[in-house]
């Protein structure tokens, strides 16, 4: 009785503190613990609630994407969710997925893509023009920043095909743009930022555009949102050449692996040469290619059972441009 009571406590104790770092983190821009520290807290409280699912709170922060929008927004409502992505930290997380995807559709091919570090962003376009740029928010609904997210160079107003279609990716903040921006910040005497992804956080959920303007700031765009087959597209590689045709920008260094041997050789690569980039990642992303196998796997309420985000281990998030911890 007292081992039940106990964990019970643990885990009231595991959300409240999940709740206050995901507040800091997702609406405030100013995280109070490193990522290593929710991570470990949040593979707890997973671990406890696979054993004990009577003790999943319905608002668990396992169950849910992000935070809330902030109010001084207006608020845009997905018309597909903007989900999360569940981690792998080791050889044997990755493995496992491999398992299980095979054993769902037969046989797996994988696009192996960078996690950039930066804050994800939805981009709908209407007969080729760019109408609404929006915040992932909660996953269900996000912060219009259309007028910030136009002043960005890599996104265009206008496609190179008339088409009407949503696409998603990261918004983040190139090295060399954030060093400028704390030298700036420095020399004003004002607080620099701690890290590039809060950095373009902070930047994309400004009133004044001017400021976005300002920030020298990029996007990746890593998907189609919604049913991307409706544009006689079947894989995420097709999906991903068609938005470059479209004149966005996606990621130059994803590669198509055909086993989990060559998905290993990639996540080992960029453990190793990360640094050497202009952006800072944070993970490798894994993701089925084919869009049929995808709907075979399906989504849990968080995140999709077709992707998984490989997290680089905690010591080595440690060693960014700035000498101090990092997100704190
Ligand atoms: P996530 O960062 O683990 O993964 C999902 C996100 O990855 C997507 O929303 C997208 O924005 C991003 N992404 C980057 N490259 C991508 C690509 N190529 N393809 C697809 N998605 C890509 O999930 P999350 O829910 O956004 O955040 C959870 C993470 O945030 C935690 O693991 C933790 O590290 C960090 N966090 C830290 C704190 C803190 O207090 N320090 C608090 C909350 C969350």
């Amino acid at each position: 009785m007292d081992d039940v009571l106990e964990l019970e406590k643990r885990v009231a104790e595991l959300n409240k503190t999940l709740h206050e770092y995901g507040r800091a983190y997702y609406e405030l821009d100013a995280p109070i613990v490193p990522d290593s520290e929710y991570d470990e807290k949040m593979k707890e409280l997973l671990a406890i609630e696979e054993e004990h699912p009577d003790l999943i709170y319905p608002d668990s922060p396992t169950q849910r994407v992000g935070g809330a929008p902030l109010e001084v927004f207006n608020k845009v409502v997905h018309r597909h969710p903007m989900l999360s992505l569940a981690n792998a930290f080791n050889e044997e997380d990755l493995k496992d997925f491999d398992r299980r995807v095979k054993e769902a559709t037969g046989n797996a091919v994988y696009v192996c893509e960078l996690k950039i570090d930066g804050l994800a962003v939805s981009l709908q376009y209407e007969n080729g023009r760019l109408v609404q740029g929006a915040t992932r928010g909660d996953g269900s609904v996000g912060e219009d920043i259309t007028a910030n997210l136009k002043t960005i160079r890599s996104i265009p107003h206008k496609l190179n095909e008339s088409l009407t279609i949503e696409v998603r990716g990261e918004a983040y903040m190139p090295k060399n743009s954030f060093v400028k921006l704390n030298e700036d910040r420095d020399e004003a005497g004002e607080v620099p930022f701690a890290n590039p992804r809060n950095a373009a956080a902070g930047s994309l959920r400004q009133l004044d555009s001017k400021v976005a303007e300002s920030r020298n700031l990029a996007t990746f765009i890593y998907a189609v949102g919604g049913d991307a087959e409706v544009y006689g597209l079947d894989s995420h590689s097709d999906a991903l050449n068609k938005v470059d045709e479209l004149g966005l920008t996606t990621n130059k260094e994803r590669k198509r692996c055909t086993t989990i041997e060559e998905v290993l050789e990639y996540v080992a690569y960029w453990t190793e040469n990360r640094l050497n980039l202009d952006y800072e990642i944070d993970g490798i992303v894994i993701k089925v290619d084919n869009f049929e196998s995808q709907e075979q796997l399906g989504y849990t309420a968080k995140s999709p059972k077709w992707a998984i985000a490989y997290k680089f281990p905690a010591e080595e998030v440690h060693t960014q441009l700035l000498d101090i911890e990092l997100s704190v």
